[in-house]
C-alpha cells in the first residue's frame, strides 16, 4: 500500500474486490476527488475471475467514454445466435442488427480487468494487490475498517465488492449461506483457434464476433443453458447449471461439458483447437429475491455480493458496474456531509431502485423459479419438438407429409399429457403477464 495511507491508516474509502463492481466504485470515487484503495487478494485483477465474456457497451462506456479507443477488446457481438439442441439436430435463431454492432463485446477478464484498474490508478485510485480482507474492523456496530493478511486499514466508508461468495456481507449477517437453488456453476473452456479459422467458421469478417446461447441437447434437461463466444485467437465454450440441479442429478459439469463440446452442432466450431484454459465459477441466481439489503452503517455491498445479475439477458458485469458507480457516487456525498450512517448511505438503494437495474430484476422476480418449476419442458422437450418439427419439414424421403405430421403430433401429446401442457401453458403466461405487469 501507499506511504500515505500506511502512515495513518486511515482513507476516505476502501473497496474491497478490484472486479468490474469495486474498479468502478473507486475510480468514481477518485474522481470526485477523494482518497480511496482498491483492495485485491490476486496477484493482478482478473486472476481470479472468469465469466463467460460478454460485456453491454453502455456501462463501459460509463465508467470508461473512451474504452473503445484502447481497451482489450476481444470482438464486438455483431451475430447473437440461439441454438435449440437435440440429440442429433440444431435449429438457430439468428439475429444481427448492422446499425447496433457495438452494443456488446467479448473481453477476457484477466485483460479487462486488469486494464480498468491500470486506468482507475492512472485517475488517482490505490491499488493495493495481493492483500487478503479477512474480516470488516466494527466500532460500535458501524464499520470503519478492514483487517487484511498484512494490516489493519481504517476508512469512512468501506464498499463490498468481494463477489457472489462475499465473506464480508455474511459477516455482516446481511447475506446467508449461499443456497444451491440460488446460484449456478458455470465452467468454461478457452480453446485455442487462429483467427482467420474462426473468421470462417462463425461466419465473420474482420474483428467482428458472434455469441451463441446453447438450449437443451447434453444438457440434458438440467436448469442451465451452455454458450460459445468468439475471441480474437480463441473460442471460449461453456454452461452454466442451477447448483441444485447438478447436486440432486449427481452430475459433473465438466462431463456435461465434454458432452456439449462432442455435439456436431458445436464440435464443428472447435475442432481441432488448443485447450488453453479450464475454468469453474458460481453466477448468482436468484434473482430480486435474494437481493441483500445494501448497505449497513458505514459500508456498501455491490455487484454479484449483492446477487444483481439477470440471468435471463446474461447481464452481470453491466449490472456491478452500474451499481459500483452508484456506491461510488453515494459515498462522495456521504463525505460531503461527513455522515456515513445507514440514513445517508440508504441514497445507494434509490439510484438502484431508480435505475434500470432493480427495475428489470423486479420485472423479472418469477422467472427463475417458474421456469425452474417446468426445466424439462422449456429447455429440453420443447427445443427437441421444434428439431423435430423442422426434421420432418425438410425431409423429403418419399413418404407422405400428412402421416408424419399426424404422427409427430400424436407422439407430442402421448409424451406431454394434457395436465402437463396445461402447467407449461399457465407457466408461460406467469411469465408473460409477470414480465408486463
Ligand atoms: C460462467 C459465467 C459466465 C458469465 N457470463 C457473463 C457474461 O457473459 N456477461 C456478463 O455480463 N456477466 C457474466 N457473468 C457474471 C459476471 O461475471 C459477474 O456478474 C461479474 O463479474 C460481477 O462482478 P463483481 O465485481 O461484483 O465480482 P467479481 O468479478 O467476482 O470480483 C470480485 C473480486 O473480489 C476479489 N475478492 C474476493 N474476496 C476478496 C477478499 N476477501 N479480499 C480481497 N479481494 C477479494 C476477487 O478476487 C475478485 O477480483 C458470468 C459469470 C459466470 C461465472
Amino acid at each position: 500500500m501507499s506511504e500515505e495511507i500506511s502512515e495513518k491508516n486511515k482513507i476516505d474509502v476502501i473497496v474491497v474486490g478490484a472486479g468490474p463492481a469495486g474498479v468502478s466504485a473507486a475510480i468514481t470515487i477518485a474522481r470526485g476527488g477523494k482518497k480511496v484503495v482498491l483492495v485485491e487478494r490476486g496477484s493482478f485483477a482478473g486472476s481470479k475471475n472468469m465469466y463467460g465474456g460478454v460485456i453491454y457497451s453502455h456501462a463501459a462506456k460509463e465508467i470508461f467514454p473512451n474504452f473503445e479507443d484502447n481497451a482489450p477488446i476481444e470482438r464486438f457481438v455483431a451475430s447473437h445466435n440461439y441454438v435449440l439442441l437435440s440429440e442429433n439436430s440444431s435449429t438457430i435463431i439468428s439475429y444481427e442488427n448492422y446499425e447496433q454492432e457495438k452494443n456488446a463485446f467479448v473481453a477476457i477478464r484477466a485483460k479487462w480487468d486488469k486494464w480498468c484498474v491500470e486506468e482507475a490508478m492512472k485517475e488517482g485510485v490505490y491499488y493495493a494487490p495481493e492483500t487478503l480482507v479477512k474480516e470488516l474492523i466494527l466500532k460500535d456496530g458501524k464499520v470503519v475498517g478492514i483487517t487484511t493478511d498484512i494490516e489493519d486499514y481504517y476508512a469512512d466508508i468501506v464498499i463490498i465488492a468481494d463477489g457472489v461468495n462475499s465473506l464480508l456481507a455474511k459477516q455482516l449477517r446481511l447475506r446467508e449461506n449461499i443456497k444451491p437453488k440460488n446460484v449456478a456453476l458455470g465452467v468454461k473452456e478457452v480453446i485455442k483457434l487462429p483467427a482467420e479459422i474462426i473468421n470462417n467458421r462463425f461466419g465473420l469478417t474482420n474483428e467482428k464476433g458472434a455469441a451463441y446461447e446453447l438450449v437443451g441437447g447434453p444438457l440434458e434437461g438440467l436448469f442451465g443453458l451452455g454458450f460459445i463466444y468468439t475471441n480474437k485467437d480463441s473460442v471460449s465454450i461453456g454452461l452454466g447449471v442451477s447448483l441444485e440441479d447438478l447436486k440432486n442429478k449427481k452430475i459433473k459439469p465438466y462431463e456435461l461439458l465434454e458432452k456439449l463440446k462432442s455435439h456436431p452442432a458445436i464440435a464443428k466450431f472447435i475442432e481441432d483447437g488448443e485447450l488453453l484454459e479450464y475454468s469453474a465459477h458460481l453466477i448468482p441466481e436468484g434473482g430480486y429475491n435474494c437481493i441483500p439489503k445494501l448497505y449497513t452503517d458505514g459500508a456498501m455491498i455491490v455487484g454479484d455480493a449483492a446477487m444483481l445479475v439477470n440471468n435471463v439477458h446474461f447481464e452481470g458485469t453491466n449490472f456491478a458496474m452500474i451499481s459500483g458507480k452508484f456506491a461510488g457516487e453515494t459515498a462522495l456525498e456521504a463525505l460531503e456531509n461527513n455522515d456515513f450512517s445507514s440514513n445517508m448511505l440508504c441514497l445507494y438503494k434509490k439510484k438502484l431502485t431508480n435505475s434500470f437495474i432493480l427495475k428489470d430484476l423486479k420485472t423479472y422476480k418469477d422467472v427463475i423459479s417458474v421456469l425452474s418449476s417446468r426445466t424439462d419442458s422449456f429447455l429440453n422437450y420443447y427445443p427437441s419438438k421444434v428439431n423435430e418439427f423442422f426434421g420432418i419439414f425438410t425431409t423429403a424421403d418419399g413418404q407422405e407429409k400428412r402421416a408424419k405430421f399426424v404422427k409427430f403430433t400424436k407422439d407430442f401429446f402421448r409424451k406431454r399429457s394434457l395436465a402437463e401442457l396445461f402447467k407449461d401453458a399457465i407457466a408461460g403466461i406467469k411469465l408473460v403477464f409477470g414480465i408486463l405487469k
